[in-house]
């Protein structure tokens, strides 16, 4: 074991392969192979429940974005992927999936130890939903479809058209991915591109990269050609910007923040590459008074408080119906008490800490305002003192519209609660008043009530009598400020193909 893994305390005893992994400086995979940046530089990573560096990784910068995506191009143009029949490609992408279930635990214990959420979490959720995303993409590789078209040209005697589209892969791909899943977006973003046939530049998050370097190495093991998937770790402003705004690079598909989405979106206007966003929330979460309410407790603590509330589909504005209201308040604020919050690797763990000191300074930059502005906090409302960046899990009410807490995606455990009389106009306008438009929550009995509501909420995805519910076929994104496009199920495929009509004058006679 290295040195750096004995120091970390821990009930969950880390794996001779995650110990071997963190104890040595993890280098950019480039063209097939493990190198370090040009400049010689690493950066520190971090262990959010000790605030202690647990590894270091290459920094990549402008001219490692180059030779990645130069190694991505000659793959693309001139590697055995492109030659490859889709069969083919798709049995290495579901020998994928297979390696990180074998792996699962190892994939477990890094992404805990990297991003601070509970162990049970990264192996009940983020690690299996990663490898089911490689199983269902495998199958698309064998599916992706044009079609023959009628056409109804004028006719000239003797000449008809036969026409057709083909579907082909977009080219070189850049994909840029946040801290809150670092495994799962990964996975969201390289099964899709990889089943279309597409090479891939991709950039983790500066403070989560360790699993995507270890997806890397199972990919080799997988089979996948050199120069298909080549990871640059290093920050935003840097990797993140040389790739995004990359001459030679045909689709950028990024998912983080609204602000540096739209960052992203300008650089790309350089060659006008594609372009696919998935962004911020602020996701309306509604209880009905005929709603299950013990469910709808539960669920809407849940909606919320499911990774640190580091979701941008978070269910952050808990909409009331009065007469429950402060039953429900009551209930949430019940649980939001009895969470247990600690350390990522503790098997008991609820709820682990916020990914950076970055990220715990906005979120109690937040708790500070809703304050100053007359929120009142029935639960939590602080962050937790001594080592590690954890906060209380918080339910806060007496909000007004006008507050930044009432509007802004704060990407932490806190959730207004707002009251509403009916089920009317002015409840839909409530729900539909924010720029985001990613997810929504309806909890009600009534079928009739959520066929109205479902409807009229301007959001990518409507749960109804769940929440957080994803699935490698269940498309998800935004309407409004949360984004361009949508990642899974078919409709990620338009992100990764380029459609061409095909039209074949031939002689009737
Ligand atoms: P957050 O603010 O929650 O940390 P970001 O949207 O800043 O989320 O980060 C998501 C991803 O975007 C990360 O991989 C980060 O490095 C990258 N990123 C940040 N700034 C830029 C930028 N200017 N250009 C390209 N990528 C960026």
């Amino acid at each position: 074991m290295s040195e750096v893994a004995e120091k970390i305390e821990t009930r969950v005893a880390l794996s001779a392969k995650v110990a071997k992994f963190i104890g040595q400086k993890r280098k950019l995979l480039i063209d097939g192979k493990w190198t370090e940046a040009a400049s010689g530089k690493t950066f520190e990573v971090f262990d959010p429940a000790t605030g202690q560096v647990i590894a270091h990784a290459a920094e990549g910068d402008k001219e490692d974005i180059n030779r990645a995506v130069k190694a991505a191009r000659f793959a693309f143009e001139k590697g055995p992927w492109s030659r490859m029949t889709p069969s083919e490609r798709g049995k290495i992408i579901w020998k994928i999936g297979d390696l990180i279930l074998k792996y699962q635990e190892d994939f477990s214990q890094l992404e805990t130890l990297d991003n601070g959420k509970p162990i049970n979490v990264t192996r009940g959720a983020d690690v299996p939903l990663a490898a089911d995303m490689f199983h269902y993409m495998a199958g698309w590789a064998t599916k992706i479809e044009g079609s023959q078209l009628s056409l109804s040209v004028p006719y000239t005697p003797g000449q008809s058209y036969h026409a057709y589209t083909r579907r082909e892969a977009i080219g070189v791909v850049g994909q840029i991915i946040p801290w809150n899943f670092p495994l799962l977006m990964a996975a969201w973003k390289l099964g899709p591109a990889l089943a279309a046939g597409c090479t891939v530049v991709l950039k983790p998050a500066e403070e989560t990269p360790l699993t995507a370097l270890l997806l890397g190495e199972i990919m080799i093991e997988a089979g996948l050609p050199p120069g298909v998937v080549n990871i640059v770790t290093g920050f935003g402003e840097t990797a993140g910007a040389a790739l995004s705004g990359h001459m030679d690079v045909d689709k950028i598909a990024f998912t983080g923040s609204t602000e540096v989405g739209k960052l992203i979106a300008r650089a790309a206007t350089g060659n006008l590459k594609k372009v696919s966003l998935e962004l911020g929330g602020k996701s309306p979460n509604i209880v009905l008074e005929d709603a299950d309410l013990p469910a709808a407790i539960a669920g809407s603590a849940s909606a919320i408080y499911f990774n640190q509330g580091q979701v941008c589909c978070a269910g952050s504005r808990l909409l009331i119906q009065q007469n429950i209201f402060d039953e429900v308040v009551e209930g949430v604020s019940k649980i939001a008490k009895s969470i247990k919050v600690g350390a990522g690797l503790d098997t008991q763990t609820e709820m682990g800490p916020l990914v950076s000191t970055i990220q715990l300074d906005r979120v109690s930059g937040f708790l500070k305002s809703g304050k100053e502005d007359g929120a009142k906090a029935l639960a939590g409302g602080n962050r937790k003192s001594g080592a590690g960046y954890f906060v209380e899990p918080t339910v806060l009410v007496n909000t007004t519209p006008n507050m930044k807490v009432y509007q802004e995606e704060i990407f932490g455990p806190v959730v207004t609660a707002v009251p509403f009389k009916n089920l009317d106009d002015a409840l839909v306008a409530q729900a539909n008043d924010s720029i985001y438009g990613l997810a929504a929550g309806i909890w009600t009995k009534d079928v009739g009530k959520v066929h109205r509501l479902a409807a009229q909420i301007k959001a990518g995805t409507v749960w109804v009598n769940c929440y957080n519910i994803f699935d490698a076929s269940l498309p998800f994104g935004g309407y409004k400020q949360s984004g361009w496009g949508r990642e899974m199920g078919a409709e990620v495929l338009k992100n990764y193909t380029e459609t061409k009509s095909v039209c074949i004058g031939y002689s009737t006679e």
